[in-house]
């Protein structure tokens, strides 16, 4: 029996599939192990045995270290009710977008506005842009870092330097784009130096993070790095406690990974955040 005239092209796209996919996990440092679907976060595995440092987890583009602290929390976090997504097409909602999505453009629009004039902390002194935040105000996927660097404080705009250029390769890596999630950071405008926030900056700055959560309401949080992550989960304990696993912020799921920053400075840690993304991408199409 001639075989249906499409199975050539089928085989050709399933293995640039594969290619794809491979390329993806090259990206990551992943070099010979398979990750088995049933098990995204396994216990250490054998390609894990470089060296790790939590001591430089952070998260500016240059982002200063913070050392990690205390065992491991045991909480794991309850799944949750969400409606059924009425999410808009990627990028900006056309005049058409759903109705439900228009109050919250316009609350995050008069959010952004507040931002763009906020004197609240001495960074306000010393930064050229705000940095708000952008994404999909339905995202189910909520992406958090830490500040501003250099390129975000000249555009405006979050993670658009080499950290975000990885960022979006680790969103590619479980098939989203960078305008299907939401990204913004727990401090609105960037210290200078790239200096680690202060404590009394996060203080002023995080009611707006929260209010911004509030209105998203997305199904997962990743945190990206110590201080995002000990903001957002109010804990002490550094980045490498606290990944690998659930917790919860306000009823909403939150799995802290490795600040893209940090990856590019410590490549042999780009494994685990892909086991974290496995962990996000499961999350999400369970429907948590
Ligand atoms: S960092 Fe936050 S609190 Fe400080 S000036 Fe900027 S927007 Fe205001």
């Amino acid at each position: 029996m001639t075989p249906p005239a499409e199975a050539p092209r089928d085989r050709e796209f399933a293995l640039r599939a594969l290619a794809k996919h491979l390329e993806i996990e090259r990206a990551f440092g992943v070099r010979s192990l398979p990750i088995p679907a049933e098990s995204p976060i396994p216990a250490e595995s054998p390609i894990e045995r470089a060296p790790t440092s939590d001591s430089a987890e952070g998260g500016t583009e240059t982002a200063a270290a913070h050392p990690d602290a205390g065992p491991p929390e045991t909480g794991e976090s309850a799944p949750r009710e969400k409606p059924e997504a009425t999410s808009p097409p990627p990028g900006e909602a056309p005049a058409s977008a759903p109705a439900a999505t228009d109050p919250k453009r316009a609350q995050l629009a008069a959010m952004s506005r507040e931002v763009a004039g906020c004197t609240r902390c001495p960074l306000a002194k010393t930064r050229n842009l705000t940095v708000f935040g952008e994404g999909d105000p339905d995202a189910d996927l909520m992406v958090i870092g830490e500040a501003p660097g250099a390129d975000e404080d000249r555009t405006g705009r979050p993670f658009v330097g080499k950290a975000g250029q990885l960022l979006t390769k680790i969103l590619a890596a479980i098939g989203l784009e960078r305008e299907q999630v939401f990204i913004a950071n727990v401090l609105k405008c960037r210290p200078p130096g790239n200096r680690n926030p202060g404590p009394d900056e996060i203080a002023c700055c995080f009611p707006f993070l929260a209010a911004q959560i509030d209105v998203i309401r997305p199904r997962v949080i990743c945190t990206l790095g110590a201080p995002a992550t000990r903001t957002v989960l109010r804990t002490e304990r550094g980045i490498g406690a606290m990944r690998g696993r659930t917790h919860d912020y306000e009823g909403i799921v939150v799995v802290p990974t490795y600040h893209p920053a940090y990856l590019l400075r410590n490549p042999a840690d780009k494994v685990k955040t892909w086991h974290d993304i496995q962990l996000v991408q499961k999350l999400l199409q369970q429907g948590v």
